[in-house]
């Protein structure tokens, strides 16, 4: 697996504020919203395109256009959706699939409660959406599920990643042969007893939309 801490000033300016506690809802949507943008930026380095011909108004010009068949981005349900715009802003004829994922409290295993994805995924790269990659237990469940669907590629983009999340990633695809992708703002130091990463930006989810 493959990890990229993006390191840009406008990055780390626009995360700092997201961390600030007092940073308002509507004020935390749109800067996670330019942040996914630039993050976007470089995951995208890899995207499949293919060589095409094109007149320009003084002679033929060589170039590319994205490949088929088409990226899909997938985020996963509820933080991810937050990621949503500020990704396909860049890959606008990307197509989008979602994934419903949660911890059975018992099992301690992410498991699937909602899915709208394409069955077949065979030839596909796919752009997953998750926030906080903090254990790491439900961005492995999604990749395993899109990979089970025949995905080729899979790149991951989140606002933080905690060590633990990336080093159980990094154990779960040890041998699975196909390319992962962690895209990441920033590295944080851990997670603490409750799961959550330090020092963090605390619940994604909770500081996009409220608390439910
Ligand atoms: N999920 C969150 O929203 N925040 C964390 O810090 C960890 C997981």
């Amino acid at each position: 697996m493959e990890t990229l801490v993006v390191d840009h000033p406008l990055v780390a300016h626009k995360l700092t504020t997201l961390r600030d506690v007092n940073t308002d809802s509507p004020t935390f949507r749109r800067l996670a919203d330019e942040l996914v943008t630039l993050l976007a930026y470089e995951a995208t380095r890899d995207v499949r395109v293919t060589e095409v011909t094109v007149q320009s108004p003084v002679a033929e010009a060589h170039g590319v256009r994205l490949a088929t068949p088409k990226p899909l981005v997938v985020p996963i349900l509820r933080a991810g959706l937050g990621m949503l715009d500020g990704m396909t802003r860049l890959l606008p004829t990307a197509e989008v699939g979602f994934l419903g994922m949660i911890r059975n409290e018992e099992t301690l295993q992410a498991e699937t409660y909602a899915t709208r994805l394409p069955d077949d995924l065979s030839g596909r790269q796919c752009y997953v959406l998750d926030p906080m990659l903090a254990t790491g237990g439900t961005l492995a469940a999604a990749i395993h599920f899109l990979f089970d669907r025949g995905a080729v590629d899979v790149t991951a983009l989140c606002l933080l990643a905690a060590p633990e999340g990336l080093a159980f990633m990094d154990k779960e695809f040890a041998n699975s042969g196909k390319p992962i992708r962690v895209v990441t703002a920033a590295l944080d130091e851990r997670l603490n007893e409750n799961g959550y990463i330090v020092p963090g930006l605390g619940d994604a989810g909770d500081r996009l939309y409220g608390v439910v």
